[in-house]
């Protein structure tokens, strides 16, 4: 790679932009709302059940300077959603500061495993157990989003809830590839304890990205 496009990546005026599009948010506190998707490439946080594995090397993505997939983003919704991957790998600092520009709201899908940057508005924190995220994150989430897999995922979700600011809606949400066997045991939990909410890939369900 060229020296000038790693300082840009390194300096966040350029990100891998593995795909953008402008859909419907299909999970958490925003399902349902009409928003534009930006997923950056790169992620090492290595979940078994990730339906973006593509997304993993960041170096097999087309990198776009971040004035341009601004312009894009913003002249569709005022709503734009960093996803990825994990967006905060990189400095996000250029890319928001333009969405800002533009007078985009900034919506964040992270693992939280990496420190905050940039300008975000909605936090979504969805940790793992292989990369957990940093205490800086768990104060600032506007949602925990606790994947469940197994029953251990349970533990885990109550573990992170005890970690999260208190403000931090919860939301316990079916992996899909095991969704038949675990949303009714999410059913029954929340039922049992009305902290959390469930959520849903209604994407998935729409069959829209
Ligand atoms: Fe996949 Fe997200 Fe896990 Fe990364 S953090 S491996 S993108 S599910």
């Amino acid at each position: 790679m060229e020296d000038s496009i790693t300082m840009d990546l390194e300096s966040g005026l350029s990100l891998p932009i593995m795909e953008h599009f402008y859909t419907i948010q299909g999970e958490g506190r925003y399902t349902g709302t009409a928003a534009y998707f930006i997923r950056i490439g790169g992620c090492d946080v290595g979940c078994h059940w990730c339906d973006v594995k593509e997304s993993w090397n960041p170096s097999i993505h087309p990198v776009s300077s971040v004035d341009k997939i601004a312009e894009t983003a913003a002249s569709q919704s005022k709503t734009i959603i960093l996803t990825g991957g994990e967006p905060l790998m990189w400095n996000l600092e250029p890319l928001t500061s333009r969405l800002k520009n533009l007078g985009c709201r900034i919506h964040i899908e992270t693992s939280g495993a990496y420190p905050l940057s940039g300008h975000i508005d909605w936090i979504c924190l969805s940790p793992k157990k292989t990369a957990l995220p940093l205490e800086s994150v768990y104060a600032k989430a506007n949602e925990l989003k606790v994947i469940v897999y197994n029953n251990h995922d349970f533990i885990f979700a109550e573990e992170q809830a005890s970690k999260v600011n208190d403000n931090a809606i919860l939301y316990l949400q079916p992996e899909w590839s095991n969704r038949n066997k675990v949303t009714p045991k999410i059913i029954d939990y929340v039922m049992k304890n009305p902290k959390w909410h469930v959520s849903l890939q209604t994407h998935k369900y729409l069959n829209i990205p």
